[in-house]
C-alpha cells in the first residue's frame, strides 16, 4: 500500500513568524493558496487520495476576542499561547485561517480524507489531559457543523502524548514516528549507520494495535533541506521495498514546505507518477489513513 498524509497548519507551527519558515511564509503570504492548489491538482492529476491532518484554527474562516482574550474556553498550554491570534478573518490574516483550502479539499475529485492536528498545534507529549481534551472537542465540534467527521490522527511535532484521549474521541489511527528519522533513542554507534541505510531505502511499515487504535509509523518524509533531488530515488527504493515485503509506504508531507521549495513539487510528481505505474499494475494500493483503519478494523490485520 502507499499512503500520503500532509501536515496542514499554515502558519500554526511557526505562527509567531518567530522562525525562518514563519518568516518566509508570512513574507510570500499571497502565494501560499496558489502553490497549495498546484500540490492538490498534481495529486488529482495521478489520482492519488490523502490524508490531510488539518489544525482546527484552520477549520475557520475568521475569529473574534471576548473581553480582549482570544478563545477565553480554551485551556492554555502555555501562558501566552493564543498571544499571536491576530483574531481576525482570513482575507486579513489568510495563514491564520484556511476554511477555503479546507473546501479546496473536499471538493477534490480524488477521496481526500480530512484528518486533525490538534486545534492550535500544542505538543500532546508535553500537554496535560485538559489541554488535550479541550484541543480535541474543539476540532471535532467544528469538523461535525462542517458535517465531517474526523478519525485519523497526526501529533503536532509529531510527538505523542495522551493518546488515551485520542481513544476515547473514538478516533482510529494516528501516524507514529518516522522510521527514516534520526534514532535519537538508538546509541551513536547504531545511529549512523541506521541513519544512512534508513535514507537510501525508507523502510516500509505496518500498522501496530495500540489497545484501541492504530498506530501508523511514517516511512519518510518527502523533504531534505540540502538533498531534494535525491527524494524520488529514496522513495521509489522504499516502494519497490514495500511491494516487495508486502507492507506499507506511508510518506508524509508539509505542504507549506511547496511554497518555501518550488522545485519540490516536480520531485513530488516524480514520486507520484511511479506510485500510479505501480498501482496501474495492480502492485500496491493507495489508500488514506482513515481507510486503511476501516479496512483494519475489518479484517483485524494489516
Ligand atoms: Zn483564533
Ligand atoms: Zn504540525
Amino acid at each position: 500500500m502507499f499512503i500520503l498524509s500532509a501536515d496542514f497548519e499554515l502558519l500554526w507551527a511557526h505562527r509567531c513568524q518567530d522562525d525562518k519558515k514563519g518568516r518566509f511564509l508570512t513574507a510570500h503570504q499571497n502565494r501560499v493558496r496558489e502553490d497549495i492548489y498546484a500540490l492538490l491538482s498534481v495529486l488529482e492529476q495521478y489520482e492519488i487520495p490523502s490524508t490531510w491532518a488539518v489544525v482546527g484554527h484552520l477549520f475557520l474562516d475568521h475569529c473574534d476576542k471576548h473581553d480582549g482574550v482570544p478563545h477565553p474556553h480554551m485551556p492554555r498550554f502555555e501562558e501566552r499561547w493564543y498571544s499571536c491570534d491576530p483574531c481576525t478573518d482570513i482575507r486579513r490574516h489568510p495563514l491564520f485561517y484556511g476554511r477555503d483550502i479546507v473546501q479546496r479539499i473536499i471538493a477534490s475529485p480524488v477521496e481526500n480524507e480530512l484528518g486533525y492536528h490538534s486545534f492550535s498545534h500544542v505538543r500532546f507529549s508535553e500537554c496535560d489531559r485538559v489541554v488535550a481534551q479541550a484541543e480535541i472537542n474543539e476540532g471535532l465540534k467544528i469538523a461535525s457543523e462542517c458535517g465531517l467527521t474526523l478519525k485519523s490522527f497526526v501529533f503536532p511535532q509529531n510527538r505523542i502524548g495522551n493518546v488515551q484521549v485520542l481513544k476515547e474521541h473514538h478516533f482510529e489511527i494516528y501516524r507514529g514516528p518516522n522510521r527514516a528519522g534520526k534514532h535519537i533513542n538508538k546509541t551513536i554507534l547504531r545511529r549512523a549507520p541506521l541513519y544512512f541505510f534508513t535514507h537510501l531505502i525508507p523502510p516500509p511499515v505496518e500498522a501496530i494495535w495500540r489497545e484501541g487504535i492504530w498506530e501508523l509509523p511514517s516511512s519518510m518524509k518527502f523533504y531534505s533541506a540540502s538533498f531534494l533531488s535525491a527524494l524520488p530515488f529514496r522513495a521509489k527504493n522504499g516502494i519497490a521495498k514495500a511491494i516487495k515485503e508486502n507492507k506499507i509506504f506511508h510518506v508524509f508531507i508539509h505542504p507549506e514546505d511547496f511554497v518555501a521549495n518550488p522545485a519540490l513539487l516536480d520531485k513530488f510528481d516524480q514520486t507520484l507518477q511511479f506510485v500510479a505505474k505501480k498501482r496501474d499494475q495492480s502492485q500496491i494500493e493507495v489508500v488514506t489513513m482513515g481507510r486503511l483503519a476501516e479496512s483494519l478494523n475489518q479484517t483485524g490485520q494489516c
